[in-house]
Parts: C-alpha cells; sequence; structure tokens
C-alpha cells in the first residue's frame, strides 16, 4: 500500500502504512496482525529485544501473576499447543523466552528497529499523516500505534543525597541484564509493591541482611507456584478454545475462575471463612473473587481484608512486624493485590528487619545508609521498587502533536481523555493499546491487548476497503465514554486508594481513575458495537477511491 520514497536519512525509512511504537507482546501481535492485512509496518522499540515487561523487570522473583496458562497468546492454536509452560506461574526469563518465540516463529524481527526511541510524532493534517522521529531519523506513516505498555515507564523518586550512595542501585523495572549476586551484602528494598514483594523472599535468602522501607502495606495472597504436569497443561490445551472464549467474553478480568452468584454478607460468618481459606489455599489473584461485591461494598470488603489481616498475624511472629505488615487505608482490591511465595513469612528470618517509613519518612540517603527516623539503616546496595508512572507515563515522553499543533499531553494535562482508550479526539490515526479508559491494567493483560490489536487491525481493514484515510474520536463520544468511565469508578471501591490507577503515585499527576472498570466481556461487546455500527463515534474521511490491499 505504501509507495516507498527516497529519504535523506535512510530510504528504508522513509514511508510506511503504520507505525508501531514498542515490541512487547502489544507491539508483537500488532505487527504480525497489521502484516496479515498487506500493511508496511515499522515497529520501533527501545530496548535490544523484544517482550516489554519481561525485557526490562528482571529482578529476582520476577513473574507473572496470571496463570501462565491463561497470560499467554490465544491467536494461533498451534503456539498454544505446543509451548510447554513449566510453572503455574512462569519466571521472568521463561515469559521473555516465550516472547522471543513467538518474534521467530511469526518472524517479526526484522521489521522491528531495536535500540531506537520514538522522540516525537506529528501529524500532518494535509496529508493525514504521521511524521515520526525515532533514533534521529524521519518515517512518515498513516498510522501511528503505540504500544508504549501501561508499565514501562519506571519512576525513581529523588530522595535527598542519593546521587551520594556509594553502593549499587537498582531499579526493579529496568534490572541489568547480567545476574545481580546480593550475597554478604546488607540490602535495602525501598516499596512494598507486587515487584518488592515478589523479590523479598529471593533477595532475602541470599543477602547477609535485608532492610524493607515501607511506606504503605499491600494485601498479598500466596501463589501457591508450582511446576505444571503434563495432565494440568492438557486440560487446558484440549479446551483452550472454550477457555479462551470464557476469558474474552464471561469474565470481568479475563481470568477464568468460577463467578460468584452472591456477596459477601450473603453468607454467614463461618461459610464466608471457609470459602476465603479455600481460595487462600488454592492460592493467586482469584481470591477477589469469591464473592461478587468485594469491590463494591465497603462491609463485604471488609470481611475480606480481616481475613488477610488475620493470615498476617498468624504468620509473621513478631506482633509488632505483623500489625506493621496488616493493610489498613485502603480497600483490598482497590490496588491491584499481590501474588507472593513467602513474603509474609520472610519477616520470621533473623536477616530481615521491617522499617515504617510511612511514620518515619526516609529524610536522607547516606554513602553507606539510608535515614529514617533520625537512624540510619547500614545498607550496601539498594532495591528501588518504587514502581511506575503508569499508563501515561510512557505516552508522555513523547511529543504527540495533533490537529492544530496541540499536543496529547496538553490536552491531557486534566488527566487522560479518550473514546474507548483506544483514540483520543483531535489525533487522528493515532491508536493506544490498553489506553487509559480501557479495561487494561484490571484485566489478564494478554486478553485485553489481543483484543485491541484485533480491533484496531479490524479497524484499518474496514478504512482501507472503503478508501477511509483518516479516523478520529468525535469529542461528544469521546465526552461520553470519560463521563461512563468515571460513573462506573465512582460506584466501586477503587477510587478510595491512592494507587498508580488514580495516578496517587506520582507527585502532582491529576488523580483520575484511568482503567475501565466494566470489565472485558461487556467492553468487548461495547467496541464490537462501534464498530458494527460503522464506527458510531469516530469521524472519518474518505478519499476518491478505495485502495486495494498490497498484493491484491
Ligand atoms: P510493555 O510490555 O510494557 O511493552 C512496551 C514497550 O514499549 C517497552 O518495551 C518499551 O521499551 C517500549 N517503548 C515505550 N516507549 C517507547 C518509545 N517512546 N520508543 C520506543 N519504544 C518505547 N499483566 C498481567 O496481565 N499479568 C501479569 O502477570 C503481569 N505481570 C507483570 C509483572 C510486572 C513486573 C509488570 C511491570 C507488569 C506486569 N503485568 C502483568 C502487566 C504487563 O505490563 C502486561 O501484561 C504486558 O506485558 C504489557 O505488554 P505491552 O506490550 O502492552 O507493554
Ligand atoms: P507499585 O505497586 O507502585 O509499588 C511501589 C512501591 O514503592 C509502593 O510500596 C510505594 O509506596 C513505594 N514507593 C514509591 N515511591 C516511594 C517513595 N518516594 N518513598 C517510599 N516508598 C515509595 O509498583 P510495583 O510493585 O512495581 O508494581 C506495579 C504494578 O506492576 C503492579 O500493581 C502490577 O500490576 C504489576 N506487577 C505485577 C507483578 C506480578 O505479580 N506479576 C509483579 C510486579 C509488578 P506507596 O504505596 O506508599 O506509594
Amino acid at each position: 500500500m505504501a509507495a516507498a520514497q527516497p529519504s535523506a536519512q535512510n530510504p528504508a525509512d522513509a514511508r510506511c502504512d503504520v507505525v508501531v511504537v514498542g515490541a512487547g507482546f502489544a507491539g508483537l501481535y500488532l505487527l504480525h496482525r497489521l502484516r496479515g492485512l498487506g500493511l508496511s509496518v515499522k515497529v520501533y522499540e527501545q530496548g535490544s529485544d523484544v517482550g516489554g515487561t519481561w525485557y526490562w523487570n528482571r529482578y529476582p522473583g520476577a513473574r507473572c501473576d496470571v496463570e501462565s496458562m491463561q497470560y499467554s497468546f490465544s491467536f494461533d492454536d498451534q503456539l498454544q499447543q505446543e509451548w510447554d509452560w513449566s510453572e503455574r506461574y512462569a519466571p521472568q526469563p521463561e515469559i521473555l523466552r516465550y516472547a522471543g518465540h513467538v518474534a521467530d516463529r511469526f518472524d517479526l524481527r526484522k521489521d522491528i528497529r531495536f535500540d531506537t526511541r520514538v522522540d516525537s510524532a506529528v501529524f500532518d493534517e494535509r496529508h493525514k499523516q504521521w511524521t515520526v522521529r525515532a533514533g534521529g531519523a524521519t518515517v512518515t506513516a498513516q498510522h501511528v500505534v503505540l504500544a508504549t505498555g501501561c508499565l514501562s515507564n519506571a519512576r525513581t523518586p529523588q530522595f535527598r543525597g542519593m546521587a551520594d550512595f556509594k553502593g549499587n542501585v537498582y531499579h526493579t523495572g529496568h534490572w541489568p541484564h547480567e545476574p545481580v549476586d546480593f550475597t554478604g551484602l546488607r540490602v535495602g528494598v525501598i516499596g512494598t509493591g507486587s515487584s518488592a514483594i515478589q523479590s523479598i523472599p529471593v533477595i532475602a535468602a541470599q543477602a547477609a541482611q535485608l532492610t524493607v522501607f515501607q511506606r504503605t502495606a499491600n494485601f498479598s495472597v500466596p501463589a501457591r507456584n508450582a511446576p505444571l504436569t503434563d495432565e494440568e497443561r492438557q486440560s487446558w490445551r484440549q479446551d483452550y478454545k472454550e477457555l479462551r472464549r470464557r476469558a474474552r467474553e464471561d469474565m470481568k478480568n479475563g481470568i477464568v475462575q468460577v463467578v460468584p452468584d452472591r456477596g459477601a454478607l450473603d453468607d454467614p460468618e463461618e461459610i464466608r471463612r471457609e470459602k476465603y481459606a479455600a481460595r487462600w489455599s488454592s492460592g493467586g489473584l482469584t481470591f477477589m473473587g469469591v464473592y461478587n461485591n468485594l469491590v463494591l461494598d465497603g462491609r463485604a470488603n471488609d470481611t475480606a481484608a480481616d481475613f488477610i489481616r488475620e493470615k498476617i498475624a498468624e504468620i509473621v511472629e513478631d506482633p509488632k512486624t505483623a500489625k506493621l505488615l496488616q493493610p489498613n487505608d485502603h480497600p483490598i482490591g482497590s490496588k491491584r493485590i499481590c501474588v507472593d511465595t513467602d513474603y509474609y513469612a520472610t519477616f520470621n528470618r533473623p536477616n530481615v528487619q521491617l522499617v515504617d517509613i510511612r511514620s518515619h519518612p526516609i529524610e536522607q540517603i547516606l554513602p553507606h545508609a539510608v535515614r529514617s527516623g533520625g537512624k540510619d539503616y547500614e545498607v550496601d546496595a539498594l532495591v528501588l521498587a518504587t514502581g511506575f508512572d503508569a499508563m501515561t507515563g510512557s505516552v508522555a515522553k513523547i511529543e504527540i502533536r495533533g490537529r492544530g499543533g496541540e499536543t496529547l499531553n496538553d490536552k491531557w494535562a486534566a488527566g487522560p481523555r479518550t473514546y474507548l482508550g483506544l483514540m483520543s479526539a483531535g489525533f487522528p490515526n493515532l491508536f493506544i493499546v490498553t489506553g487509559p479508559g480501557s479495561p487494561s491494567v484490571l484485566s489478564n493483560m494478554i486478553v485485553s491487548i489481543e483484543q485491541h490489536v484485533d480491533w484496531i487491525a479490524d479497524c484499518l481493514g474496514y478504512m482501507r476497503d472503503r478508501g477511509v484515510d483518516s479516523i478520529e474520536a468525535t469529542h461528544q463520544a469521546e465526552d461520553k465514554w470519560v463521563a461512563h468511565v468515571n460513573e462506573v469508578a465512582e460506584s466501586t471501591l477503587y477510587p478510595q486508594a491512592n494507587s498508580w490507577y488514580m495516578g496517587a503515585n506520582i507527585p502532582g499527576k491529576p488523580q483520575i481513575f484511568m482503567p475501565y472498570i466494566g470489565g472485558v466481556g461487556a467492553y468487548r461487546q461495547i467496541c464490537n458495537e462501534v464498530a458494527a455500527k460503522d464506527y458510531e463515534g469516530f469521524a472519518m474521511t474518505v478519499t476518491a477511491r478505495p485502495r486495494a490491499a498490497a498484493g491484491s
């Protein structure tokens, strides 16, 4: 479809149909689907290989929290039949190998430019195309798709004295490629979110001394991770078609599970406790699915939160430490619950101590210590498990100019505004995968990624077949969608937490609940209906005649 035009910089870079930013799972599947439409596609990735999240987050203990038989692509049956996941929750190196396998199997690497950051994308209204600056070169494309990831912009808080620290500093989201050996070292971990909760038990087993600096306690449930048997893999594979359908259509979070038809207060306490205990024993994220109202009703939520707080008190021997580890400032589930292996029990080790930096914030980092509450905690290495500027952080780092030269950052200054999480009015032909306003981070993200990629690919096919050269969300549809997303959020307990879902972890970031809580099944239906009504809520402009797919 695209006619190659010579360029002073690099002829191969001059023009394509679609520029994709990012080569995580979203970028990989986009490239595969869009190629299948006969479109010319260039993917730019700032990392040196594919995998996104799983390329960057190499910290000890990193693994998925959605079971691997579900946290995997469904678009190719042979792929899902042939790939052998080793454990219930695969470790990071295996997930990264899987991403590499997908890239090789579908011959994707040849269209991916690695070590190449996209710095800007500017819309040319006259020609209805984007000019993208990447790695010092310029490429023009009719469409740009941001597959930049929701959790890809690691955040390093600026503690006073940080530059003076003499030991190594690691961020979980930017972990070195070579193994890090903490043997014999005094290690400090700052943060107690999912990344910290996964890495703390592993670091504790290696380090001489581990000091955990906790500002906010989080709810965590045991993973009960274990090797997968052939029988377990087979039971998924033989029924994959139906199980994947259920994940996509019937589940709120894209994870197949038994869906309860009752609320927590519908059961007497004894039965309720039995049900919580059963999910605690089976392990994993589905703990939040014991009842259908845990994120809707504060009293119902308290029953689940109390159960976990009691478990913490049972496991952790020192009552003061146990008390500190018991979350008490947000409803359970209003932040993504963590899934761990021996997290709470790790605090019974003699070489592990917990420091409460809510009561005594970190005052300063010294050359060999962290100072809090006037006390110096000596450390030889620091691990920052301090999270991400989530959902909008990586998009905001790109200078994106739409109609009239307006930047997306200006438009989103008071919080992100999208229609369906897929497009933002004023930015034609610019799509976002798992953008704010879509279920994204509240779901099994591979389910959401596949849905968005399929929707975008179908849309581009529709446009090409009808000679449409630009598509743009209307302000009216966007306003309505933003209001709907907010309304649904307000009807739940989610906004009660200072979470990264709300942007609350980034000083100065507008606090708006960013993902869509409606559930992946209902959301998919909405997106499908919009497409079936000739992309209702989107404005399209049509060229003189439809263009044929390349090669047809
Ligand atoms: P990413 O994997 O984040 O990939 C985006 C890519 O875009 C990155 O490689 C980045 O370098 C690149 N990029 C960004 N900006 C630019 C730019 N300007 N120029 C060039 N390249 C750019 N989700 C689940 O559903 N289940 C899980 O178990 C789970 N575990 C997780 C564990 C960790 C440690 C983290 C951090 C997240 C986890 N997630 C999980 C969420 C996870 O991010 C998604 O599941 C999924 O991997 C996202 O894929 P993606 O392709 O959308 O984004
Ligand atoms: P996070 O949940 O945002 O946790 C960051 C931690 O750092 C919090 O404890 C936070 O405390 C603390 N922190 C941040 N800034 C601080 C400061 N200035 N001073 C002191 N403490 C500070 O980040 P994350 O653990 O990397 O996880 C992010 C998301 O990635 C997860 O929610 C999940 O979706 C995904 N993830 C999944 C897995 C998995 O199990 N597969 C693993 C890792 C990540 P406050 O809470 O007080 O802000």
